[in-house]
Formats: structure tokens, C-alpha cells, sequence
């Protein structure tokens, strides 16, 4: 298995056939190696179009749903992102390679371990991983440029609004459990805020105080 050859059909492939357009988000899906993010027995399927399995029931998203939300997001290097469910922490290495700052949220403890593992030994160190309920967003280290949750929510959270720095934006899928909207939410200087609708998807359930009550 080649997979650098692997990556660059995915790139190809999956995401600019399908219209993303970022230099920037391209580059860093290009040079990420997806393989070390899932389970060794999965490694070949990493560049698949699908989602994965990574334990605990939950799931690497699709290649072409990491880049389009990343885009949504338009970074430009120098922001503060949040992530609400680092999960493997792949999406959390892309935004890593985007923007100045990332802190990400994950609410099952050996997903974070995990995750934190594989992301030190890619030496991307400009990542916080909380072990917390991300619904409620990181109060601390608030306010973000940018806020991407990567399970899917039944309403917009209203304190993910409330981090968000005037001009930034939100993305999120929200929905029942079987199928949700990504959804952008764009702050304005004075605080209100429009949203915007982008394609229908599939996500796990974002569980917590602001979101689903179980899986
Ligand atoms: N972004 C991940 C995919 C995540 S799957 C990746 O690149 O691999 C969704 C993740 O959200 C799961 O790991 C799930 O445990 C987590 N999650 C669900 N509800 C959460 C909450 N309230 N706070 C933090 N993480 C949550």
C-alpha cells in the first residue's frame, strides 16, 4: 500500500472533483497522513470515500466532509479555532495546519488519549485537547475566529454563538439523529448572526448539556 500515491487520488478524487477549491485546505489534506489516525487493521482503508470506525462507536468523517467544513470555515492562518469532538483528531491536525490555535473538546477519555498520542508524534503542538461536554464550548479560552462541531446537533448551541468573536464563523450539522444539515453561522460585529445552509449529512449524536441527552 502506497500512501502517499493513496492521498493524492483521495485529493483528486474526493475533494477537488467535487468542487473544493482552497488552496490551503488541499495542501494540508495533501501532506496529512490519514493512515495514522485509524485503527492499524483499517490503514488501507484510510483514503477511502467514507467515514471509519475508531472505537467507543464513533467515527473518522469522510475525507470530502473534513475538507468542505474546513473550507466553510475559511482560515487564513491566523485564527483561534475551536473543535467540539476530536474524536481521532485528524479533523483536529487539519485546522492545526490552518490556523494559528486549536482547542479541541472530546467527550470519551480514551478517544482524547488516543488522539493526543498521534498528534504529538506529528509534532503539531498548537493543539489543547479538553476532556469535557463540548456543547457548552470552552469558556477559558474563549473567544474563537472560528467553531466546528463534528457530531451532529439538534439545535445550534447557543454558547457556541456566545464564544464566537464578532465576524467569525460557526459550522455544524443539525438535525434529527439520522440526518442533519451543515449548517454556517455567521457572527456579525454587532453580535446577531445569520445562518446558512450547505449540504445534508450523516453524523454521530453530539451528547451533552446543550445537545442530545443519550446516544
Ligand atoms: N472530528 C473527528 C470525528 C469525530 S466523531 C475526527 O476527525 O476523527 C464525533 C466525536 O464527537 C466523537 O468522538 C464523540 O465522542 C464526540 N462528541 C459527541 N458529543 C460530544 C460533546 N458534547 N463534547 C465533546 N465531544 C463530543
Amino acid at each position: 500500500m502506497n500512501y502517499d500515491i493513496a492521498r493524492k487520488r483521495m485529493v483528486e478524487g474526493q475533494l477537488i472533483a467535487r468542487g473544493i477549491r482552497d488552496r490551503r485546505v488541499i495542501e494540508a489534506m495533501l501532506k496529512l497522513p490519514r493512515h495514522l489516525f485509524v485503527e492499524e487493521a483499517m490503514a488501507a482503508q484510510a483514503y477511502n470515500d467514507n467515514p471509519l470506525p475508531i472505537g467507543e462507536r464513533q467515527t473518522i468523517s469522510q475525507p470530502y466532509m473534513v475538507a468542505l467544513m474546513t473550507e466553510l470555515m475559511e482560515l487564513k492562518g491566523k485564527e483561534r479555532v475551536l473543535e467540539i469532538g476530536t474524536g481521532s483528531g485528524y479533523q483536529a491536525a487539519v485546522l492545526a495546519m490552518l490556523a494559528d490555535r486549536v482547542c479541541t473538546i472530546e467527550r470519551i477519555r480514551p478517544l482524547a488519549m488516543r488522539a493526543r498520542k498521534v498528534l504529538d508524534s506529528l509534532r503539531l503542538l498548537n493543539i489543547n485537547i479538553k476532556i469535557d461536554d463540548g456543547t457548552v464550548g470552552w469558556e477559558e479560552e474563549a473567544p474563537f475566529d472560528a467553531i466546528l462541531v463534528t457530531a451532529g446537533a439538534p439545535d445550534i448551541p447557543p454558547k457556541l454563538v456566545e464564544q464566537l468573536a464578532p465576524g467569525g464563523r460557526l459550522v455544524l450539522p443539525v438535525g434529527d439523529q439520522f440526518s442533519q444539515t451543515l449548517v454556517r453561522v455567521l457572527k456579525r460585529e454587532d453580535g446577531t448572526y445569520a445562518t446558512e445552509q450547505s449540504i445534508g449529512c450523516r453524523f454521530v449524536k453530539l451528547i451533552g448539556r446543550n445537545g442530545w441527552e443519550t446516544e
